[in-house]
């Protein structure tokens, strides 16, 4: 088995070797351990990793290598090493949220994503840095140290899921979970060159996501491919007694839709994620891949979604009000951290200033503010409002007989560590994706060139539960564009 590089295989040949035992499950985990262990203040300290348990992985390898002869049937993931974003629940590991809050905490019960991973056989490597409580675009917000971007370290990796992205563009495992609330899947996933996905709000459960703001959080996933990414797809989605917003419909399998031609399908082009302002080489990367996309049949239309502009401020109005109620949660007397005091108040406030960092505090007074008495008309019921518009936007272009959309993924590509030092500027950067949150839509993010060395995403939106689709257009894309997606 040494010498064997397992980089190069897929989520899926990686299980089928271990299946036919033609590699151990121990050799594919210890492969990711190695990986790591290189990535922490070691040789290339992009400190992805944040909490990890090796001899308990190692453990687990070999619990599955004894039973793949005694119990068939073998799971579509059976040895298949993964890692999770660190707000997440996991039994036995941290769950942090990258945060000092919630330091030492360890969740009683496990994620139902996390569930069906180990279901399916993966075993889990560990938990991923991230932004602190998932707010941020460049995982530069963690209290535990940035994580840098395997493919240039001076960059960011993106966020808020970076660790989770740099884990899987680093080759240490092929599958990672990630969440979205604005485009933290998507984006890291661009910045990597490596898929993302976000599925429809609803289609993966998210019982035990620790939540930032409910009506737009979801579960995604990375890939280094994108059957990975829609292997893992199909192992965590689908109907969880355990979360009411869980929505029950069946899943598709989306690896039997991969196909080679896109005969009949309408692809939109929407202005909006094409302004004048783009970024002139990120836009002919879109071009090229929009160029492959006729090429296979698709006809690509121009479209409209003239509400875009107002995605920003309303995204940054709604997830700030609604992060201000649920990380009320974090008082010092249920989770992590306590900072005793002066009596009862002390403690909750000594406990909230020096338990989050200064974006969560940031968010917390936003949100506080617009849902104060007086405002809340001004700003977050208008929100809501301008939110209907941008959903209606995307439900009248898909009615119009248009399959999914192709757009950039991100303005530029990743920005140097530091460089954002202007938080309204990387308030910007989320102008692409955080569209899909506000309405609901499906979208993923996967390579189609770069830039300077650095890598471009390129975005598809689908319509409400239809996954399908957007994988399909994906797998035919990346098909198409072959190498040129990673140059
Ligand atoms: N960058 C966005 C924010 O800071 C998105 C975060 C996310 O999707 N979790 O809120």
């Amino acid at each position: 088995m040494t010498g064997t590089d397992l980089t190069g295989l897929s989520a899926s040949a990686l299980r089928d070797r271990i299946a036919n035992r033609t590699l151990t499950a121990r050799a594919a985990v210890q492969s990711s351990l190695d990986a790591v262990k290189v990535s922490r203040g070691g040789a290339d300290g992009l400190n992805y990793l944040l909490w990890s348990d090796s001899s308990e992985a190692l453990a687990e390898a070999d619990r599955a290598d004894a039973a793949m002869d005694s119990q068939p049937p073998v799971g579509a993931l059976a040895g298949v090493p993964v890692m999770v974003k660190d707000n997440i629940a996991t039994l036995g590991l941290p769950t942090s949220c990258g945060s000092r809050i919630m330091e030492g905490y360890v969740s009683p019960f496990e994620a139902t994503a996390v569930r069906r991973l180990r279901e399916a056989g993966a075993i889990v490597i560990g938990k991923t840095n991230m932004d602190e409580f998932a707010m941020g675009s460049s995982t530069e917000y963690s209290a535990y140290g940035p994580t840098l971007n395997p493919v240039d370290p001076t960059r960011v990796p993106g966020g808020s899921s970076g660790g989770s992205a740099a884990a899987v563009a680093a080759g240490a495992v092929r599958i990672a979970l990630g969440s979205e609330t604005g485009g933290s899947v998507r984006q890291p996933a661009a910045y990597c060159g490596i898929t993302g996905v976000k599925p429809t709000y609803g289609r993966v459960s998210r019982y035990g996501l620790v939540a930032f703001a409910s009506s737009l959080d979801h579960i995604g996933v990375f890939g280094r491919t994108v059957d990975d990414a829609a292997l893992g797809l199909e192992v965590i989605a689908g109907a969880d007694p355990l979360d009411a917003t869980c929505d029950p419909r069946a899943v598709p399998l989306y690896r039997e839709g991969a196909t080679e031609r896109l005969d009949g399908m309408v692809i939109g082009r929407p202005a909006e994620y094409f302004p004048e302002s783009l970024n002139q080489r990120v836009a002919e990367r879109c071009e090229r891949a929009l160029d492959r996309l006729r090429s296979l049949g698709a006809e690509v239309r121009d479209v409209s979604l003239p509400h875009t502009p107002l995605a920003i401020p309303v995204y940054y109005i709604i997830a700030p009000a609604e992060a201000s109620s649920n990380l009320a949660r974090f008082d010092g007397v249920r989770y992590g951290l306590r900072v005793e005091g002066d009596g009862l108040r002390e403690m909750y406030e000594d406990t909230r200033s020096r338990g989050f960092g200064p974006e969560v505090i940031r968010r917390i007074l936003l949100g506080t503010y617009v849902l104060s008495a007086g405002y809340y008309d001004a700003y977050y019921r208008k929100a809501q409002a301008v939110r209907a518009l941008i959903a209606d936007d995307f439900r009248s272009v898909f009615e119009s007989g248009v399959h999914a959309l192709f757009t950039p993924t991100t303005p530029t590509p990743a920005f140097a560590v530091g460089e954002a030092a202007d938080v309204y500027e990387l308030y910007l950067n989320d102008i692409f994706t955080a569209t899909a949150n506000l309405a609901g839509v499906p979208a993923l993010s996967l390579p189609i060139g770069r830039v300077n060395g650095l890598p471009v995403g390129g975005q598809i939106i689908a319509s409400h539960f239809d996954e399908a689709t957007m994988f399909a257009i994906a797998y035919a894309l990346e098909t198409a564009l072959g190498e040129e997606a990673h140059r």
